[in-house]
């Protein structure tokens, strides 16, 4: 695994408490907000607090203790946000984009949970 991390990020700014945002949730290692350009009723973003640019790397690097935490609280905000089928929920779709062919624009890991509405077919293009 060969990411380099850039502090400047703007989830990086957002966790240090640079810049503002809308948390849902926080925990030890996780925080979820709402996504400042919203494509669906409910847009939210789950981020670790830990340095990882993408779920590769996470997946690949983090400590078991924060990939349960940031699994565990993507769960708990998928109920709470009432999207989950398990919770009576009518869906949601979760993107997580890594680099240039999925056009990812903030170099922090993050998973994009969207739901509230029908949201159509996998791939646009
Ligand atoms: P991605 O293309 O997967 O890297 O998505 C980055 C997401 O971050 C986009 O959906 C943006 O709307 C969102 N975003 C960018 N800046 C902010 C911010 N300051 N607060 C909340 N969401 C943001």
């Amino acid at each position: 695994m060969a990411y380099d991390y850039d502090d400047d990020n703007i989830f990086a700014k957002i966790l240090r408490g640079d810049i503002p945002s809308e948390p849902v949730a926080e925990t030890e290692h996780t925080l979820v907000f709402r996504d400042i350009r919203p494509q669906a009723p409910v847009h939210l973003l789950v981020i670790p607090k830990g340095k990882y640019v993408a779920y590769d790397d996470f997946a690949a690097n983090a400590s078991a203790e924060e990939i349960v935490d940031f699994h565990r609280t993507f769960a708990k905000v998928c109920a709470e946000a009432g999207v989950s089928p398990g919770a009576g929920g009518a869906g949601f779709r979760t993107i997580g984009n890594a680099g240039p062919d999925a056009i990812q624009e903030v170099p922090h890991f993050h998973f994009h949970i969207l739901g509230g509405r029908p949201l159509g077919p996998l791939l646009a293009g």
